[in-house]
């Protein structure tokens, strides 16, 4: 492509963002469009703040893959920028017998992904970690890391405008046509042409994809984590990240505890079916998200099978006993008492027209529109790995 290169991005989250400071710069002039007063306002915002290493995900995926590679990225530009980016370390906790040989296929899928440093622990090696923690057996990756990514979001947004990029926040996209080469956005009050359109709308990237022609599915189904904050005077029994063996049928990772880069301590988060795609406390409804949501042939299908899990979720959303019931397994001193503040997120997760929940990254192009239609966790992470694959023969 030759002259100034017109593009358009929706979406100042991290993905957004990471996108729009790759490109951004001579010849190339980028447009941000947020809905939002503020960047990082949804998923970027309400997350729990770790680097992962990269433990979990299949071989050969994408995730495996910028994963990896996100992470050494983002230290070196946490180092840069001056952001605070701790190596305290992650310890996975085998409470039982039953969870070692998961905990082993972790290890293994962790090595083959090249994470550096990690060490397999016995109960008392546990213990040297995290003194309060109980565990039959336990997985140690050191560089595992915690940071604040409104603070590299916010950091993308200066470089996005140093490089001349424009950011329109409080720009709600409402209208999108393709037109041959080109694209035409209705975005707040005005029409704007772009010659590439990237769509990075997380909680709404089905409904912005669709608006610009791409297909129906995945849809996005929203999944509430809670979290529960420890009290100040109790944060000193967790020193790092502690995190159960995850259930493999489940994207999620399960409840673990959480050190914050401000030295408070999180538990959390859960996963309970939302009844908002923004709706950050229980009572939040949205009759449009949650009418999409139940007809979706896909939900219905996950709800057959998994509805007990579903349950015993809900159960701990609703009472703060059984959370911390939950958690205790792991920190047997732990006490309803020993936590006060409750926060959340809303995870965008994709799930595919058969009940398939959508485990890796997919991006879908669609001539002059590149959709991001799934990006969770490790995505904050993977932000810059992220950027740099989509942005591979796209101009
Ligand atoms: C509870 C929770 C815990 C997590 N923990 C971690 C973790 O520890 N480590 C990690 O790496 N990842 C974690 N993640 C995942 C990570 O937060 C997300 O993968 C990442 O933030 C996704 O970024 P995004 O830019 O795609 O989406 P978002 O941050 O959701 O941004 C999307 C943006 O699109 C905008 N938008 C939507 N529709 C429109 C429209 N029509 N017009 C204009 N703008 C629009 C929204 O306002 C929003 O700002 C977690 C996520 C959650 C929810």
């Amino acid at each position: 492509m030759t002259g100034e290169t017109r593009v358009g991005v929706v979406g100042a989250g991290i993905i957004g963002l990471a996108v729009a400071r790759r490109l951004a710069g001579p010849g190339v002039e980028v447009t941000v469009l947020d809905k939002e007063a503020t960047v990082g306002s949804h998923q970027t915002g309400h997350n729990s703040g770790v680097a992962h290493a990269g433990l979990y995900y299949p071989r050969d995926s994408l995730k495996a893959r910028l994963c990896r590679r996100g992470i050494g990225l983002l230290k070196d530009y946490c180092a840069d920028r001056g952001i605070p980016y701790v190596e305290c370390g992650k310890t996975v906790v085998a409470v039982t017998e039953e969870e070692v040989p998961r905990l082993r296929d972790i290890e293994e899928r962790a090595r083959h992904n090249g994470v550096p440093g990690l060490r397999r622990l016995s109960p008392e090696e546990i213990r040297e970690h995290e003194p309060h923690i109980r565990g039959v057996a336990g997985l140690h990756s050191p560089s595992t890391a915690i940071v604040d990514f409104v603070a590299v979001t916010r950091a993308y947004a200066e470089d996005v405008v140093a490089a001349g990029g424009t950011l329109l926040l409080g720009t709600p996209v409402t209208s999108i046509t393709r037109d041959g080469d080109v694209v035409h956005v209705v975005a707040g009050d005005r029409r704007h042409t772009f010659d590439r359109l990237v769509v990075c709308a997380g909680l709404q990237s089905d409904r912005v994809a669709r608006l610009a022609g791409d297909d129906e599915g995945p849809a996005i189904v929203p999944f509430r984590g809670e979290y529960l904050t420890m009290r100040p005077d109790r944060a000193h029994l967790v020193n790092g990240l502690v995190y159960p063996v995850p259930d493999p049928r489940y994207p999620f990772l399960g409840v673990h505890f959480t050190r914050r880069v401000d030295g408070t301590v999180d538990i959390g988060p859960n996963a309970v079916l939302s009844t908002a795609r923004e709706g950050y406390r229980r009572s939040d409804l949205v009759v449009r998200d949650l009418a999409e949501t139940l007809a979706w042939p896909g939900f219905r299908r996950l709800a057959r099978q998994h509805w007990r899990m579903g349950v015993t979720e809900m159960r701990g959303s609703l009472s703060r006993r059984a959370f911390v019931a939950g958690a205790r397994r792991y920190l047997p001193e732990l006490t309803a008492a020993d936590v006060d503040g409750r926060h959340a997120g809303v995870r965008a997760q994709a799930l595919d027209r058969d009940g398939t929940l959508v485990d890796d990254f997919r991006i879908s192009r669609l001539g002059p529109v590149t959709a991001v239609r799934n990006a969770p966790s490790p995505a904050a992470t993977s932000s810059l790995a992220i950027a740099e694959h989509l942005c591979e023969g796209l101009l």
